[in-house]
């Protein structure tokens, strides 16, 4: 395992990115078994690079509201048909 934790912050990305070879993240995660200052920073680091992960509005695609408004109108035809069955068999 890594001894020193620059070795273990050095390595950081790699294994977010999931890059690192099978024997780094083998030191890699034995080292944060034995030391909580790791673990914690690693913790951190990768809620800092989910977030950063998030879509942004000028990442969707550029029919994305398009698509969005033919799928909430076919749901809306799926509800009214349901209501016009729920009449029908009412009667
Ligand atoms: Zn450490």
């Amino acid at each position: 395992m890594y001894r020193r934790c620059d070795e273990v912050s050095d390595k950081i990305s790699e294994i977010i990115d999931r890059e690192a070879a099978f024997l780094t993240r083998f030191r890699f995660y034995t080292h944060l078994m034995v030391c909580s200052k790791c673990r914690d920073y690693f913790n951190q680091f990768k809620l800092l690079k989910s977030a950063s992960r998030e879509p942004n509005p000028g990442e969707l695609p550029a029919d994305f509201d398009k698509v969005m408004g033919f799928v909430m109108d076919e749901v809306e035809k799926e509800l009214d048909k349901n209501r016009v069955d729920d009449t029908l068999q009412g009667s």
